[in-house]
């Protein structure tokens, strides 16, 4: 130990597992971020870091609060997918207490993770990575950890943690202030402060759409918890969970830090007011013809930026392809008018836009040789307007300042139709996925975003939330809960199951 200049080794692990999507390949992590040891702090002392924005903030704040020796051990991730591959998480894990164990005493551990994966072969790695910082750091020194609000919190990871810290927003533009949040948390922890802790699992697990956090009975309890933060309270987490993680340990789980009885009264009356606020957790979407007619509307009548339609059901934010074709085969039966939209997935298709060049005019099938359920083959009559090597800097929302990697890329222009494809998976979160080929959201009539709820920080100048429709189709995200086959959350569970029961527990048992 030598608390004067702290030894504190940085590890994560960031994937959102859609138990419905195919399996997160070593690939796609080494694809999108994968540093391990110097090149960790490399990467993150770099303007826009290609890795999660909590690192490089805790880092700098670790920095401006006092010595200390970073041990930089791996850092990965990859845009929420399927489960991850197992040999890949095993792998990985296995390279990390490798590593730890080299990196000799540690005086504690910042782990970095999104808390909702899962791998092909096994529920909870996140709870295998925590398990392995704690043995790493031994009973005493602390083990740290910033978590996404749509994690699912396994009693192993908070059994293994001193602290799990989430995010507060939803579009998740606060990962930096988390991480520097991080860092100020582990320097009480570092002078010899302990918090006991306090957990209650709910059985509500709500869709994404519902728990988004300008308002909102989820932004009421966040704001609730923050109100009481104080010396003796230091932290609450309310995690919203992802629902479709299927997994056993999931649903709305609210954990306190701090001492006295104030931490476990305030974990109780937010479980109780999410029990009795459970009816705004169920979902309203916008019937697919519905939400087509009022783009039609719009462009017909020669409005600007009438309505932003959400294709919250085919979001790669939580795992979606973002290749369905729904509201694309509707917008084009219904020959609309000036309207925008994007990222539409299909790395064959902007290949061959790319092959044929800017201003040309090309026959291209969308999907082509990979429908499936909810992409089907589309086939179009296509003008190039622009080209991109898909590389670009986040401008606004959950993306800024952020390096982020769109794969070869496209704007094409279809009857009265723009839109990007591109070749991989990334939401449509940011207006720089549009500036980049010169299109400006400003000047269409309306906009389609494959995005379940970040792009809310990204549009907003243009779009307020008033004139943004979540539109009910087809696919991999969709947050009509009814329409999936469940095979691991406990039944009944809230809003599924209009019979879930739930009592508060005794609050001498917490
Ligand atoms: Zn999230």
């Amino acid at each position: 130990m030598n608390n004067a200049n702290p030894r504190i080794a940085i590890l994560g692990m960031h994937l959102e597992s859609n138990a419905f999507a195919p399996v997160s390949t070593e690939d796609d992590f080494r694809k999108s971020c994968y540093f391990e040891g110097d090149a960790m702090l490399a990467e993150a002392a770099k303007p826009a870091p290609a890795m999660p924005g909590e690192i490089p903030a805790f880092v700098k704040a670790m920095n401006d609060s006092g010595p200390w020796q970073p041990v930089p051990i791996i850092i990965t991730g990859t845009e929420p997918g399927g489960p991850a591959d197992q040999r890949f998480v095993d792998a990985t894990l296995a390279r990390m207490r490798a590593m730890l164990a080299a990196a000799g005493s540690l005086d504690a551990i910042y782990i970095c993770n999104h808390g909702a994966m899962t791998a092909s072969d096994r529920e909870d790695p996140d709870g295998e990575l925590y398990a392995l910082a704690r043995e790493a750091a031994g009973p005493r020194a602390p083990v740290l950890s910033t978590v996404d609000l749509h994690a699912n919190i396994t009693q192993r990871m908070f059994d293994c943690a001193d602290c799990i810290v989430s995010y507060r927003t939803n579009p998740h533009v606060d990962r930096r202030q988390r991480g520097a949040e991080a860092a100020t948390l582990l320097r009480r922890l570092l002078a010899g402060e302990r918090w006991e802790k306090t957990l209650i699992r709910m059985p509500i697990s709500p869709p994404s759409v519902t728990l988004l956090t300008a308002r909102g009975a989820y932004a009421d309890m966040i704001n609730e918890g923050q109100r009481h933060i104080g010396p003796d309270l230091p932290v609450v987490s309310v995690v919203g969970s992802f629902v479709f993680g299927d997994v056993r340990e999931g649903g709305i789980t609210i954990l306190t830090y701090g001492r006295g009885p104030g931490p476990k009264a305030l974990a109780l009356q937010l479980a109780q007011f999410a029990w009795a606020e459970r009816a705004r957790f169920c979902v309203r979407l916008t019937p697919l013809a519905a939400a087509i007619a009022r783009a039609a509307e719009a462009g017909h009548n020669g409005e600007r930026t009438a309505v932003c339609l959400a294709d919250v059901a085919d979001n790669p934010g939580g795992g979606g392809r973002g290749n369905t074709t729904d509201i694309l085969e509707g917008l084009l039966a219904a020959r609309v008018q000036n309207v925008l939209l994007g990222n539409f997935v299909d790395a064959a298709a902007a290949a061959r836009c790319h092959a044929a060049g800017a201003g040309a005019t090309l026959q291209l099938t969308l999907n082509e040789g990979r429908a499936d359920a909810y992409g089907r083959e589309v086939p179009v009559t296509a003008t190039v307007l622009a080209l991109s090597g898909g590389v670009v800097v986040g401008r606004r929302g959950v993306y800024a300042g952020r390096t982020v990697n769109l794969g070869p890329a496209a704007a094409i222009r279809v009857d009265g139709l723009t839109m990007v494809v591109c070749s991989r998976r990334i939401q449509c979160a940011d207006p720089v996925f549009f500036e980049t080929f010169g299109l400006d959201i400003g000047v269409f009539s309306s906009l389609v975003v494959k995005s379940r709820g970040h792009f809310r920080a990204g549009i907003d100048t243009w779009y307020p939330d008033e004139r943004i429709i979540e539109v009910d189709a087809a696919g991999l995200t969709s947050p009509v809960l009814e329409r999936w086959t469940w095979k691991r959350m406990p039944r009944p569970s809230w809003p599924l199951d209009a019979d879930t029961q739930w009592r508060a527990p005794d609050l001498s048992t917490l």
